[in-house]
């Protein structure tokens, strides 16, 4: 016989650490889940016939939100796969920073986002042409940079875009930087949305690019070990103080070549967290040195990160920078999404940065990941494989 007065629930996620840094809660609770939603979250928690998961020595976090990936693997060589590198690994939201462009973002829209069950935004890339090669600039011919088409895709889809993203990298630019990323800051304030832009060998010095930015915008790879990054020696630039305290943000967004320890570690001894905790995953890394968030949160505890703030960075920071905190993500709450990742600290091990330095320290693995209410079957860590 079931009794009336107890309660029914499907999982209970039990014993581990429930850190969601929205609510300021790091305690010693489970969680239980019935349909696709958060049913309880406290102690001592059971149900007959519920399945439970031990999750004790653990730290409980809400499912991942990743703000600054690429994922549009069919059409881009840049692209990674989205399932198996981001759900499979923890991740329920994600968005794709300037794979697609005006002129491919029907398919991305027909592929990525309506082909996948993670919630899947973008940051439109300010060329028609996106980011299909990294071989070939998109913005070596200035003409594809069109604002109508830009505007008009953005106008069209604001459950998808919700920003912009230009790569100021002089390879990808060329020589018109300054006329292409004041282009591309009109086109935003037109839209009223947020330009990402992303460092790391741009042909001027930082604040000559920080000085254009708005309140709101984006400035990717803030822990870049390349020319023209934010430290001056061992300090961070007083104009990257500056351009944070109006309102600038700063993702770190490691990527195959942007993120170096010896920059993070300084910036981190200096209290400069990035804004946005972000992989960049993209065909080229995730194999390493990236590999996934998840390993990118890793490195910066490792750094002298607190675990809570990076937490914070990849989960309601992004969610709320997206337009997706409405939806639920980022959070856990009793109500809310049932969009839950376990993360188990793995013994030490090497892991790469992207300057050629290797630390040793403990991995995050994601031993359970659980998405709209439904455990999903992870993936495993790439790196053993190819160290
Ligand atoms: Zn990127």
């Amino acid at each position: 016989m079931t009794d009336p007065n107890q309660p029914t629930y499907d999982l209970i996620l039990s014993g581990g650490t429930v850190l969601d840094p929205a609510s300021g809660l790091n305690a010693r609770r489970d969680v239980a889940i019935r349909g696709d939603r958060i049913a309880a979250i406290d102690t001592g928690l059971s149900a007959p016939g519920a399945k439970v998961v031990d999750c004790t020595g653990s730290t409980v976090v809400p499912g991942l939100v990743e703000g600054h990936s690429h994922i549009f693997e069919q059409v881009s060589k840049v692209g990674a796969p989205a399932d198996e590198a981001h759900l499979r690994r923890g991740v329920v939201a994600v968005a794709d920073a300037g794979t697609a462009g005006a002129s491919t973002f029907a398919a991305f829209q027909r592929v990525v986002v309506e082909g996948n069950a993670m919630r899947v935004v973008n940051f439109l890339n300010v060329s028609v042409l996106g980011l299909i090669d990294f071989r070939f600039g998109e913005l070596l011919n200035p003409d594809t940079l069109v604002v109508d088409d830009a505007l008009e895709v953005a106008a069209a889809n604001p459950d998808v875009v919700r920003g912009f993203k230009i790569r100021l990298s002089e390879d990808v630019v060329g020589p018109n930087w300054m006329s292409l990323l004041k282009k591309s800051i009109e086109l935003a304030e037109q839209a009223r949305l947020p330009l990402m832009v992303h460092i790391g060998e741009t042909e001027e010095p930082l604040p000559v690019v920080l000085e254009q930015l708005r309140p709101g915008d984006i400035v990717a790879h803030c822990y870049t070990g390349k020319p023209h990054g934010i430290l001056d020696d061992d300090k961070v630039l007083a104009q990257v103080l500056e351009a944070r305290e109006r309102g600038v943000l700063f993702d770190s967004a490691h990527g195959r070549s942007n993120l170096s320890f010896n920059v993070a570690r300084q910036a981190i001894a200096c209290g400069f967290l990035p804004d946005i905790l972000s992989s960049d995953t993209s065909a080229r890394n995730w194999r390493g040195p990236v590999f996934d968030l998840v390993t990118s949160i890793a490195k910066l505890v490792a750094l002298g990160a607190p675990l809570d703030e990076c937490i914070r960075r990849a989960t309601v920071a992004p969610a709320e920078l997206l337009g997706l905190a409405g939806e639920g993500y980022g959070r856990l709450e009793v109500g809310g999404r049932a969009d839950v990742t376990v993360l188990t600290e793995t013994s030490e091990v090497e892991l790469p940065d992207a300057s050629g330095n290797v630390i040793t320290a403990p991995r995050l693995e994601p031993t359970t990941v659980v998405h709209e209410g439904a455990l999903v079957e992870t993936t495993p860590w790439r790196g053993e494989a190819t160290a």
